[in-house]
């Protein structure tokens, strides 16, 4: 599977434990083309994406989209404005976040481009202002970090929310994908048993915080220390967001409640 010629990317040069090999930052076009995510401000950083864009034959940056508020998504994207003279977009729920802003986007809108147009998909869960942005006539999907070229996304509450990250993980199954170009990580070339993938692992983490519960375990310490056996120092408190994004899931759903720092099943699930 290969991207197609109109689609280029820059990874950024910010490694590391969460971006794996740094942030994937897109162009999309022809002549006239669209950034989606703009790690970092450096200028070395800058020239690498205008590179991409000469490169692939664009002469002009029209617009930079964000997929969502982290800063290794958007730190960048203000610098890359000011130098490039392109507008820059935001989804709706954030504006005036990076200040400098010329225009929001919302669910299912249509931003145009020269020659092309890519579909809005907010898709709240690993940051609740989080967009995909699906390209349909070649059926390629820009994910963020709703899905992750390995591994698996982060789901930090209260903003990260795993009952609206699964809902954005099954309304990505009902669209025509057949390239998932990823905010950190290599390309997936079989979408659909990726999302499916994604989707069994989170259930799996779910039943797995159950049976944790009804072995006793009721804080989010214990739970992660049983389901977690052997992770490290540095990935600890992920994994501990993780559990506590179940059990707000289960809470919401009825199954859970809290007392203090304890969580109790409420029945038999
Ligand atoms: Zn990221």
């Amino acid at each position: 599977m290969t991207t197609p010629a109109h689609i280029g990317k820059f990874t950024a040069d910010n490694p590391g434990i969460m971006t794996l090999q740094g942030t994937n930052q897109y162009v999309v076009g022809k002549e006239s083309v669209v950034v989606i995510d703009v790690a970092l401000s450096a200028d070395s950083n800058l020239d690498g994406i205008i590179e991409q864009v000469e490169a692939m034959g664009a002469t002009k940056i029209e617009k930079i989209l964000i997929t969502h508020i982290h800063s290794d998504h958007c730190a960048g994207a203000v610098a890359l404005r000011k130098r490039s003279g392109a507008k820059l977009g935001i989804h709706r729920s954030r504006k005036g976040y990076l200040g400098g802003e010329d225009f929001q986007y919302d669910d299912n809108d249509r931003i145009a481009f020269g020659g092309g147009e890519l579909h809005v998909l907010h898709t709240p869960g690993h940051e609740s202002g989080h967009c995909c942005f699906y390209e349909g006539s070649d059926k390629v999907l820009f994910s963020g970090d709703n899905i992750l070229g390995y591994g698996t996304a982060v789901i930090h509450p209260p903003d990260g929310n795993m009952t609206d990250y699964l809902t954005s993980l099954e309304r990505l199954l009902g669209f025509d994908i057949s390239l998932i170009l990823p905010g950190h990580g290599p390309l997936i070339g079989k979408p659909e048993a990726k999302i499916r993938e994604y989707i069994k692992h989170r259930m799996e983490r779910e039943q797995q915080v159950l049976a944790a519960l009804r072995s006793g375990r009721q804080t989010i310490g214990d739970i992660t220390q049983l389901i977690y056996k052997d992770v490290s120092a540095a990935l600890q408190r992920v994994a501990e967001f993780s559990v506590q994004a179940h059990l707000e899931k289960l809470m919401r759903e009825g199954r859970v409640k809290r007392e203090g720092s304890r969580y109790l099943l409420l029945s038999e699930n």
